[in-house]
């Protein structure tokens, strides 16, 4: 490996979740023509916390000048009363972020901002290019100087070195050269510009406010400021927003679309419309057909909060078995704690979870949850449930088992990382201590999508990849399996 690879090697390359979970990617907002742009756009913002909590930023237009704000953190820290303030004009992009590629700094942050020969330009990223590592190598060997270890930033580059006059036409230029996935909210001094990937790997919708246009990454961020829900942007389309209004364009030879479908089974907010669909009422069908794929005798069905709340719901509904909160979740924990010098048991998973025993003494339990990672916290969970007197733990997973990582924006642990990549079933039921363990089939999982399996992605499930990812990331990662 030369030292220009291995730097890239640090930098660029997908992040690999460190604890027990898939994670959300990022999230995107952005707003045309309202007087308070740049304050929706950081309300819009909180909608979107969720999808990333390590950094945020806002950019807006004055009309003769971009202005920037990003700080590291959750949205509600990083934005005050006077950066919201230095925010001018009646334009805004947001972005908060949860490192997939790149180290986890301020440098990172996005919107990025540029001043190109195209004039100043910022925009924000959901999703993850699979290609970025050998386009920026080849930017490199021609002289071009990143500032970031982001592959959002190859994008900056190859539109300032479009020979188009045009933005719109550089951006179309600069993304018929990159692969992989991707939500993106540009904006320039008088427009934004909204584009989602061939294959609309992340969901972008648009929303309306009054006489303003809204772009999200998801519609729960719409609700909070009381704007409609008007459409998806479709995969491979381009939205340009600016004077004339909603300009709509499709670019790119159309391909078949790979839809991620982690986004209904954990990222979106429940109370979203994903991919024209309601999160919540797919996470609930997730449950019906679990129970039905699954059934178990039991006396209640717990889901493990958030996450398996509404899968656990149509679970209980389809089984006629109780619904019982037998858990609780502590909401107000960061993501790092210190703990005691005397060793508490399950103490990581304890300060998030609790069980009621009330509840779950002496009950037969169905925990519900939507997927299984490592296995380390269902085994926590799991033993948890036991010390509170539950007579008999059966594991429910509402998604068929993770047996590969994903390189399209979701931050997961590596192939051998995920306990369903290396043992049965029963050793994983084994390995968590539960009396018995059932998850939902793939057919299940698309059924309850409501879409085929051609026009949705699955890779995380079946190792099958939609966008070839690059021999040397795959090389990267079976480096990382052997190590
Ligand atoms: Fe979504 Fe999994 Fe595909 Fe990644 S690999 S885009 S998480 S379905």
């Amino acid at each position: 490996m030369t030292a220009q690879e291995e730097r890239l090697d640090r930098t660029l390359r997908p992040t690999r979740a460190r604890d027990d979970r898939f994670h959300d990617e990022c999230g995107v907002f952005g707003v045309y023509h309202h007087p308070e742009a740049a304050h929706l756009t950081y309300l819009g913002l909180h909608g979107l916390q969720h999808r990333g909590q390590e950094s945020a930023g806002i950019v807006s237009s004055s009309g003769d000048r971009l202005h920037e704000e990003k700080g590291m953190g959750h949205v509600a820290r990083i934005f005050r009363k006077t950066m919201l303030r230095r925010l001018k004009g009646d334009l805004a992009i947001g972005h908060v972020r949860y490192s997939t590629a790149g180290a986890s700094s301020v440098e990172n942050a996005q919107p990025f901002l540029i001043d190109s020969c195209k004039g100043e330009i910022a925009v924000a990223h959901n999703g993850n290019l699979v290609n970025a590592q050998a386009i920026r190598m080849a930017l490199e060997r021609d002289g071009s100087i990143f500032r970031t270890g982001s592959d959002t930033e190859v994008i900056l580059h190859l539109i300032a070195r479009s020979k188009k006059d045009d933005l719109e036409a550089a951006i179309v230029e600069a993304l018929k050269q990159v692969e992989g996935a991707y939500s993106l909210i540009f904006i320039a001094r008088d427009r934004i510009i909204g584009v989602r990937d061939p294959r609309g790997f992340r969901p972008l919708s648009l929303g309306r406010l009054g006489d303003a246009h809204i772009l999200s990454s998801e519609s729960c961020a719409f609700d909070l400021i009381d704007a409609a829900l008007v459409r998806d942007i479709e995969p491979g389309e381009m939205v340009v927003i600016g004077e004339a209004g909603v300009k709509s364009y499709r670019p790119f030879p159309p391909q078949p679309v790979s839809q991620c479908i982690f986004e209904y089974v954990y990222f979106s907010r429940p109370d979203s419309q994903v991919f024209g669909r309601s999160v919540h009422e797919v996470r609930k069908r997730l449950g019906r057909n679990l129970a039905k794929e699954q059934p178990v005798e039991a006396d209640i069905v717990v889901p493990v909060p958030d996450s398996g709340m509404y899968a656990a719901l149509g679970y209980a509904r389809e089984s006629k078995i109780p619904f019982a909160l037998g858990l609780v979740r502590n909401h107000y924990v960061g993501r790092t704690f210190i703990e005691p010098k005397q060793a508490i048991r399950h103490f990581g998973v304890k300060v998030k979870l609790n069980p009621v025993k009330e509840v779950v003494a002496g009950k037969r339990v169905v925990l519900v949850d939507d997927s299984i990672v490592r296995g380390t916290t269902s085994k926590k969970i799991v033993r948890m449930l036991r010390e509170a007197g539950a007579r008999e733990v059966h594991v429910r997973v509402s998604s068929p088992p993770t047996v590969a990582s994903c390189y399209y924006g979701i931050d997961t642990p590596t192939r051998r990382e995920l306990i369903a990549a290396t043992q049965t079933q029963d050793e994983i039921r084994d390995f968590i201590g539960a009396d018995s363990l059932g998850y939902l089939s793939p057919e299940g999982m698309l059924e309850a999508f409501g879409r085929p399996q051609q026009a949705t992605c699955t890779a995380c499930f079946t190792g099958i990849y939609p966008v070839e990812v690059e021999e040397e990331e795959r090389e990267k990662e079976h480096a990382l399996d052997a190590s």
